[in-house]
């Protein structure tokens, strides 16, 4: 087996929004704000050779979007999905699974494109099976009010017609389950309604794909939580339990959205659960 990150560019967030109720004096110190207040962000998708199979963990924000949309969020950087693919000799029909850990935009966007004539939409990964689950597939297609504009139509139903769209049965938080896709996926309900967290059995090591669990090194002390989040108080918990975990059990945490960081670790301090180190990937997985 083996793993690449795969770049589909960075863009750009309210950093107020990045972390909730913690004032900037305290996150600007790890996440520096521009003259908008905005942070930058990656989209750091994971791509999983695995015998015959060829799995990608998320895919960006996608290119279908207006240009008023994604001025919102401005882009920046020369990533994208399909240079970093061929960087590593791949083209996105070799693509065997995607796996979406949740269906907002910057996570799913990049599944669908549109069509020759630009009358309609296609999945961009035409050989692929997509993997969501059942109650976050109904979540996001009946959205509620807050999380409306993250979970867009045209990324998602468009999935489901394709017939291309496969289902994981979620299992009990505790317990991580061996799924279709041969890793174990950790459930967690406080960003969005189960969300899907890969845990990665690599070269004697554990990698966990984080994606909005912990978007960046600057949120791993507790408090520190998107004001995006649907359940802040079971994210708290969420992340108290896995963070814990990580450091007894020295995960590497892969990180979706830290525009600076691909991997971390974590430790226990007096303080409570700490960074302990940053890597990029090739320096401990190559
Ligand atoms: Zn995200």
């Amino acid at each position: 087996m083996t793993i690449y990150p795969i770049e589909t560019g960075n863009f750009k967030l309210d950093g107020g929004a990045m972390f909730g109720v913690v004032p900037k004096s305290l996150w600007q110190r790890t996440n520096p704000a521009d003259s908008n207040n905005m942070i930058e962000m990656s989209m750091r998708c994971m791509l999983i050779e695995d015998g015959d199979r060829l799995i990608l963990i998320d895919n960006g924000m996608g290119d279908k979007q207006s240009d008023k949309f994604f001025g919102y969020y401005y882009l920046y950087g020369d990533d994208s999905l399909d240079s970093s693919l061929t960087k590593y000799g791949f083209h996105r029909d070799d693509v065997t699974d995607v796996f979406l850990t949740h269906l907002h935009f910057d996570h799913c966007g990049g599944s669908i494109e549109w069509n020759k004539d630009k009358t309609g939409y296609q999945p961009a990964f035409k050989n692929a099976k997509f993997w969501s689950n059942k109650a976050h597939w109904q979540w996001a297609i009946e959205p509620n009010g807050r999380e409306k504009a993250s979970f867009l139509k045209e990324n998602i139903l468009p999935i489901e017609e394709s017939g291309q769209l496969n289902f994981i049965s979620p299992t009990s938080k505790e317990h991580l389950k061996r799924s279709a896709l041969d890793f174990g996926i950790l459930f967690v309900d406080g960003h969005t309604e189960k969300q899907m967290l890969p845990h990665i059995q690599y070269k004697g090591k554990t990698i966990v794909f984080m994606a909005d669990l912990l978007p960046t090194i600057g949120h791993i002390p507790l408090p520190y939580i998107m004001g995006y989040d649907t359940r802040p108080l079971l994210t708290l918990d969420e992340k108290e339990q896995f963070l814990n975990n990580a450091a007894d059990n020295e995960y590497y945490l892969f990180l979706e959205h830290d525009a600076h960081n691909e991997l971390c670790t974590v430790q226990h301090t007096e303080k409570g659960i700490r960074l302990k180190s940053t890597h990029t990937f090739n320096e401990i997985f190559n």
